[in-house]
């Protein structure tokens, strides 16, 4: 309540603009949010990355996932990639609801039968800069808005690691290697839905899932807002 009465007045006082345009208002304005990049239907039935019609995915030819199978609803760009950014750099909590939203009815649409969402955790040393895990409040969000449970406690990052902006594949997996540890009476036998912000080369939800099939989980299903497309020209994709 208090929060709710506070926020009302720190609008008052520093009405929010729109995080892509600039528009004043709302955190994103409906020009903005009506052109929110969409993956589409043509995409790769296990990694979720965009494809050209009746085309393989180049992505999972080079990569060993250990998830089943990963989603996004929006590519990493234009207005998701400023909400996403927005959230993440600049600590704007109200965007929040905006993008657990977002994949809640995504979601809806495109569900997988899961029994608990987990979100991708954060070494605590990284969370305290930040003073949360983004990851952690979408899905928060999202179990109150499609009432599924999310068990944070699941899943943590017991090292710090390099940012992955700038490794290559091979580099991110080694990065991550032994960077994650799983709550094995919490994960036995059940279906998980891992949650991030953004994917990138998938290394993260893969090493995770790794953890958590490993820890006895039955499968693992991944959820992220975003995805980053990729690069054909370059055989590579940007950085999230
Ligand atoms: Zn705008
Ligand atoms: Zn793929």
């Amino acid at each position: 309540m208090f929060r709710k009465v506070f926020g009302n007045v720190l609008n008052w006082v520093y009405p929010p603009s729109c995080v892509h345009c600039g528009k004043a208002g709302s955190l994103i304005c409906d020009d903005c949010f009506s052109k929110l990049p969409a993956v589409g239907k043509h995409y790769c039935s296990r990694c979720g990355k965009p494809l050209m019609p009746k085309h393989f995915c180049r992505h999972c030819g080079k990569s060993e996932f250990s998830f089943t199978a990963c989603r996004a609803p929006y590519l990493y760009d234009g207005p998701v990639s400023a909400m996403i950014k927005g959230l993440k750099y600049n600590g704007t909590l109200g965007l929040v609801p905006i993008l657990s939203k977002l994949l809640a009815d995504f979601w809806e649409e495109n569900n997988w039968a899961v029994d608990i969402v987990v979100p991708v955790p954060l070494s605590e040393k990284r969370k305290a800069q930040r003073g949360f895990n983004q990851s952690e409040v979408i899905a928060g969000d999202f179990s109150k808005k499609t009432g599924l449970s999310c068990d944070p406690r699941i899943l943590m990052k017991q090292r710090n690691t390099l940012q992955q902006v700038g490794l290559t594949a091979e580099e991110r997996r080694e990065n991550l290697s032994g960077a994650f540890a799983a709550e094995p009476s919490l994960v036995k036998g059940k279906r998980i839905l891992l949650m991030d912000d953004v994917m990138t080369t998938g290394s993260t939800f893969s090493e995770c899932s790794s953890v958590l099939l490993n820890a006895g989980a039955k499968a693992v299903y991944c959820l992220s807002v975003a995805t980053t497309p990729i690069d054909h020209r370059k055989h590579k994709m940007p950085d999230a």
